[in-house]
């Protein structure tokens, strides 16, 4: 049985391809970007074990959310790298009926890309840049792989969304944007649209704990606003610009109105009209893994809506590691007492698992209060039970059982990150297991080998780094509870 070698699942991502998608991030790839966040996944070789029916089985879980567009993404790393693997992954997901992408650079063994791009009905392709000697500079390796399979693309039926992430000082500048037309220029019928990347630096930690030199230290990131306008600018001269903009839309429109205020903690109650009106006032934009929304000592002069994705709101202790306090995921809001008591952020706020954030400004919000005062008391009785977080976490970092911490810890992430499954129950988990362990003020270590114990016990799986299993939760409450 072909395995494959897996660096993490994301389960609902909203921007790896159309609608909602389980995105499998592969481990390994060849080229080594400048710009690279996530060079934990670059090594060759490791990871965790996966097989197709692994895939499947997981996916299968959550069919339900995928709807007409939505479906599987494969990523990295790089897919093409375990070309294997992943070309029998697309073949047994097209045969069940899965929509199914990829999210590429292009390089990978080309004499598979002809089969794999016949099983993929998306591929976001990344470009790097527009001559060898660009790649050679971002990536590393010259660009006669990537032209390989920009070849097989324009002989395939595929739908391609382009991806370019813009350095300052790199490609922030109209020539280049006419350079990455003229490069997409053989395919542009199969494109459905371009997306400029800006670049940030929210990996630059993993290169100081990896060992690895980062070499844009000194780069500052990229403007978000400038980004977009030359993402306008590629857009429109390439003539997907109504294709960008209904995309744009489709985000709003999707995870806003239809589903996420009619559900969220501050406005369910709200009519239908109320509702559109105050949504128009609302300014929606994408969050990335490891993007600081806030930071301690910020101005609180708006509040954040997490409409889709997770953030996790903690603060660095004196002896500099970090303590994280609550996981806000879909329909909670930040910073609604700040904004009341008008104060400074006291806390940071992180995204965690990528997503949509509304934001809505201080003078707007005291305008659309003095109107629906009972949005207020609603404010005021989400902050107490945030209290009674605080209490729980306070009553949890003072135990001194590590055992009780981690089972009242894992009993604690079911509402937020559970799937039921049968008679178990999958945490997804959208941290790392040092994020995990901080939630209880235990070390990785620690934490890992908790978890360890409790999967000897039978009690419950480690499927992946981020996804628990729990087989039996009376037992975690007895535990919990000794
Ligand atoms: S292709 Fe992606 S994973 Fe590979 S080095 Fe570049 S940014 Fe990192």
């Amino acid at each position: 049985m072909i395995k494959g070698r897996l660096h993490s699942i994301q389960t609902m991502g909203l921007l790896d391809g159309p609608g909602v998608r389980t995105v499998f991030f592969l481990q390994g790839c060849p080229l080594r970007c400048i710009y690279c966040h996530n060079p934990d996944s670059q090594r060759i070789g490791c990871g965790e074990e996966i097989t197709v029916e692994d895939v499947l089985n997981t996916v299968k879980k959550y069919r339900p959310y995928y709807g007409n567009e939505g479906g599987v993404t494969f990523s990295g790393g790089e897919p093409l790298n375990q070309p294997e693997f992943l070309l029998e992954a697309l073949k047994t997901l097209k045969r069940e009926g899965f929509n199914t992408c990829i999210d590429t650079s292009g390089f990978g063994p080309p004499e598979y890309f002809e089969e794999i791009l016949k099983y993929s009905d998306t591929v976001l392709l990344d470009i790097k840049s527009f001559s060898n000697t660009g790649y050679l500079e971002i990536a590393g390796v010259g660009n006669g792989i990537f032209n390989k399979f920009i070849k097989t693309v324009k002989n395939s039926s595929v739908s391609v969304i382009i991806r370019h992430v813009m350095v300052p000082g790199y490609t922030d500048n109209k020539s280049s944007m006419d350079k990455l037309i003229n490069y997409i220029s053989p395919i542009i019928k199969q494109v459905e649209r371009v997306e400029i990347l800006p670049f940030h630096k929210m990996g630059e930690e993993k290169y100081t704990e990896l060992g690895l030199n980062y070499t844009l230290t000194d780069v500052p990131e990229m403007d978000k606003t400038r980004a977009l306008g030359f993402e306008y600018y590629v857009n429109r001269v390439s003539g997907k610009f109504k294709r960008m903009e209904k995309m744009k839309k489709e985000v709003f429109d999707q995870v806003l109105v239809d589903k996420w205020m009619s559900e969220s903690h501050l406005f369910k109650n709200l009519t239908k009209d109320e509702r559109t009106n105050i949504s128009k006032l609302i300014e929606f934009r994408r969050m990335n893994r490891g993007e600081l929304i806030f930071k301690s000592f910020d101005r609180a002069d708006r509040l954040f809506m997490v409409c889709n994705g997770k953030i996790k709101i903690y603060e660095n202790t004196l002896d500099g590691k970090e303590q994280i306090m609550y996981i806000y995921s879909e329909r909670e809001f930040i910073g609604g007492l700040n904004l009341l008591r008008d104060t400074d952020y006291i806390y940071n706020g992180e995204c965690i698992e990528p997503g949509v954030i509304g934001v809505i400004r201080k003078e707007v919000f005291d305008t659309f209060l003095k109107d629906n005062p009972e949005v207020l008391l609603r404010i005021l009785k989400m902050s107490f039970e945030r209290i009674r977080l605080a209490e729980d976490m306070i009553r949890r970092l003072t135990t001194t059982s590590t055992d009780v911490k981690v089972a009242a810890l894992l009993l604690k992430m079911i509402p937020e990150f559970g799937h039921p499954s049968g008679s178990s129950i999958i945490l997804h988990l959208s941290m790392t297991r040092e994020e995990l362990g901080s939630l209880v003020g235990l070390t990785r270590e620690t934490i890992t080998r908790k978890l360890g114990e409790l999967k000897d016990q039978g009690i419950i799986e480690l499927e992946s780094n981020k996804t628990i299993i729990i087989h039996d939760a009376n037992k975690l409450r007895e535990i919990s509870e000794a």
